[in-house]
């Protein structure tokens, strides 16, 4: 596969640190937004092929930003796969009516990041 750029979202570092580690083997590249509000304005600057969005972050939360990027002509398609620890069935439902691609729950492994990531960028 031809090498794509995801954006990874995420207030934890720790987060962050996991999903490049667990990422790195596929050699794409990645980037880093620590809040929603710098989420949004990488997301539309740099139109990357994949976001994985965590829900809980300040300034703007991960379902604030899945609203504003299916607004925004540049970053409406998108695809957005959530990554968070809220996986009742109403959270689901809310994703998929924000138009979200993919949802993985919290803790997840490096296996199923992987498969994910590769399954949302190839399909
Ligand atoms: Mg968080």
């Amino acid at each position: 596969m031809a090498q794509r750029l995801i954006l990874t979202a995420d207030d934890n570092m720790q987060i962050r640190m996991l999903v490049k580690a667990a990422l790195r083997s596929l050699g794409h590249d990645l980037i880093e937004a620590v809040d929603g509000e710098q989420a949004l304005e990488m997301a539309i600057e740099h139109r990357p092929d994949l976001v994985l969005l965590d829900v809980t972050m300040p300034k703007l939360d991960g379902w604030e930003v899945l609203h504003f990027m299916r607004q925004r002509p540049e970053t409406a398609e998108v695809p957005v796969m959530m990554l968070t620890t809220a996986a009742q069935g109403s959270d689901l439902a809310h994703a998929a009516a924000l138009g979200c691609n993919g949802y993985l729950t919290k803790p997840f492994t490096p296996t199923d990041l992987r498969q994910r990531v590769e399954q949302l960028l190839s399909g």
